[in-house]
């Protein structure tokens, strides 16, 4: 059985303030192998690093990130962090860069789930002035994200994966006929499940079916017991801590 990865969620959301420098400075030193974090766009073209996609939740700001200039987004402070402000996609590639931990990269859409037009081939593009690509695993909840990623990569780019994140009315109204039929349509291999949705039987029609089944949502230690029992190949988690516990009790290096 293949090795099943950890993937720190926002950088450790029930640690750390999410998707902060802070949370990335502490997950960079984890002996984790993926930080999960969300990219959006600002106004000016500013590649961002956020999960939604407005601020009103996690600063002291409000407004959609999509409307802001990046130098108005940059005078929100993000709650809890201890006056940090939201990073760029730049500034998450330097703090990842000298450590082991590589990318797990969720492009995002705007408000009104519109997506931004031409940024997952900007995101393409500063991956590969980064010397990132080939440490990064490119996921959407939207396939055609994906699709417009692929588009901009060189043929021969090395690029970690790109993964098709099922949300988990998708999976329930169009069923594992109707999502292994889509992610074929878009050419996607790589699919990532709630842990929830996830069972034996699942993860064994999939596989058959020719696709790498990741996981997300395993946020306690049953769930991210159930990652390592299912064989996924990789499971995002809010507390990266209790994963890296189970990791090492059921598969000792
Ligand atoms: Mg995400």
């Amino acid at each position: 059985m293949t090795e099943t990865l950890i993937a720190s969620h926002r950088g450790g959301t029930h640690l750390w303030p999410e998707n902060s420098p802070l949370a990335f400075r502490q997950t960079a030193d984890l002996p984790v192998d993926y930080v999960e974090f969300d990219v959006h766009r600002t106004s000016d073209g500013v590649l961002v690093v956020h999960h939604d996609a407005t601020i009103d939740r996690m600063t002291d700001r409000k407004g959609a990130i999509g409307d802001m200039t990046f130098a108005a987004l940059r005078e929100a402070l993000i709650i809890g962090s201890g006056g940090e402000r939201i990073p760029t996609l730049e500034d998450v590639c330097a703090i990842f860069r000298p450590s082991a931990v590589d990318l797990r990269l969720e492009l995002k859409n705007g408000v009104d789930m519109r997506r931004y037009p031409g940024m997952a081939a900007e995101v393409a593009g500063l991956l590969r002035r980064e010397g990132m690509l080939e440490r990064t695993l490119v996921t959407s909840f939207e396939a055609g994200n994906l699709s417009e990623f692929r588009a901009a990569l060189d043929p021969e780019a090395a690029l970690r994966g790109m993964l098709w994140l099922i949300a988990r009315p998708v999976l329930a109204c169009a069923g594992i006929v109707g999502v292994a039929a889509a992610a074929q349509a878009h050419g996607i291999s790589e699919l990532g499940f709630h842990i929830a949705d996830l069972d034996a039987a699942t993860v064994e029609r999939f596989t058959a079916e020719g696709f790498v089944i990741h996981a997300w949502a395993a946020h306690d230690e049953g769930a991210a017991e159930r990652c390592f029992s299912l064989g996924v190949a990789s499971f995002t988690t809010d507390r990266p801590d209790i994963a890296i516990g189970v990791r090492d009790r059921l598969q000792p290096a």
